[in-house]
């Protein structure tokens, strides 16, 4: 395929772990596809800690800022530091308020063919805000422990008119609104009751249903090829796409955007694996994947489900996996069969 005419401006976040190992992987692969950026390298996570003193430099933020675009190898948190996770700054910092999840059965024979659910999860409010204290009773400073979560009526709006919108920029069929408003009936009743109106207006195009987190776990295991798109709140999202991930691999083949008012930033749904960092053995199939959908972001399809394709065709019909699928090729031997798909596509 010929290479883009234009090379567009993103940041690049090697990350930790096996961050440089799987970017590097992707670096390589978006080479083979024509798939132009112009990197602004920067640093963020604890080796940004080690040289900076901040795990989140300034001049990462500014990059960010001007490229609007960021492709992020997974970050640690440096235990201790004080500082607060990256990826949290991350998405207040750039109003990243839609994190899309899809998870799509590439790997073959497992317990379920044909996944194909996108979960988009509400990124910036719910108990994510994490406001929480103590409360001593006696001579127990930690006796109680009170934690308060807040959703606001223009956040859960704003989440459901993008969910909607991209459901049917998609060409998908229903969106499930997962809750626990019988529980917490204020918390997430606003969410669903919010989400709902915002359903009625897309009535005539898109299916909608609700369901209740726990039976929503549930019944994503016993039969997911009932989900399409599922809308759910920030820490229900953060367990669901886990589970959903675990229906097609595992976390070697979830792919994650953060998309928001200010930037996009796409990434790994893993962490930076310190277990076998350094030891070329990491699947780099995620974070190709969220490649892939940087390329759709951009605006670049074609590329994007190129590379898909390739990913499919290399870990089903050339078998060539690495060891979290239960194969033994090197993070170098499956990115090269990757490349070897994409040169003879
Ligand atoms: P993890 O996702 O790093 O690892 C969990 C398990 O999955 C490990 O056994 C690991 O070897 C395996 N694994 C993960 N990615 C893999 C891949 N691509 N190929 C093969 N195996 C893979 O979770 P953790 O160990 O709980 O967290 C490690 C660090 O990562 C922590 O500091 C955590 O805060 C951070 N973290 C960052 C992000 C992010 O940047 N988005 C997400 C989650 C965790």
């Amino acid at each position: 395929m010929r290479p883009m005419e234009r090379a567009i401006p993103a940041t690049l976040l090697r990350g930790d772990g096996i961050g440089p190992e799987i970017m590097e992987a992707s670096l390589d692969v978006l080479d083979a596809l024509g798939a132009r950026f112009d990197w602004d390298d920067q640093q963020a996570g604890t080796g940004a800690y080690e040289r900076t003193g901040d795990p989140l430099p300034q001049a990462t933020l500014d990059s960010i800022r001007k490229t609007r675009l960021a492709l992020k190898g997974p970050l640690a948190t440096p235990v201790g530091s004080g500082f607060r996770s990256v990826n949290v700054r991350l998405r207040e910092e750039f109003k990243l308020f839609a994190n899309l999840r899809p998870a799509h059965t590439y790997v073959h024979g497992g317990r379920f063919e044909n996944v194909d659910i996108i979960l988009v999860r509400e990124n910036t409010e719910g108990f994510y805000v994490g406001f929480e204290h103590y409360i001593p009773v006696g001579d127990d400073p930690r006796a109680v422990a009170e934690g308060t979560g807040f959703n606001t009526r223009e956040g859960c709006r704003r989440i459901a008119e993008w969910t909607f919108e991209y459901a049917l920029e998609q060409g998908r069929k229903k969106v499930t609104i997962v809750h626990k408003a019988n529980i917490l009936k204020v918390l997430t009743g606003l969410f669903l009751d919010t989400a709902m109106e915002v359903a009625e207006r897309y009535r005539d195009q898109i299916e909608v249903e609700d369901k209740i987190v726990d039976n929503c776990a549930m019944q994503l295991v016993l039969n997911p090829s009932q989900f399409d798109v599922i809308l759910t709140t920030n820490l229900f999202g953060d367990i669901l796409s886990d589970e959903i991930a675990g229906l097609v691999g595992g976390l070697g083949m979830a792919p994650g955007g953060n998309i928001g008012v200010d930037a996009a930033i796409f990434e790994a749904v893993h962490g930076s694996a310190p277990d076998i960092a350094g030891k070329g053995l990491a699947n780099p199939s995620a974070v190709l994947l969220a490649a892939a959908m940087m390329l759709d972001h951009v605006g670049e399809q074609q590329r994007a489900d190129l590379l898909r394709d390739a990913i499919e065709r290399v870990i089903d019909d050339d078998g060539v996996r690495t060891g979290d699928l239960g194969g033994s090729a090197s993070t170098r031997q499956y990115t090269d069969a990757i490349i070897k798909r994409l040169r003879e596509a």
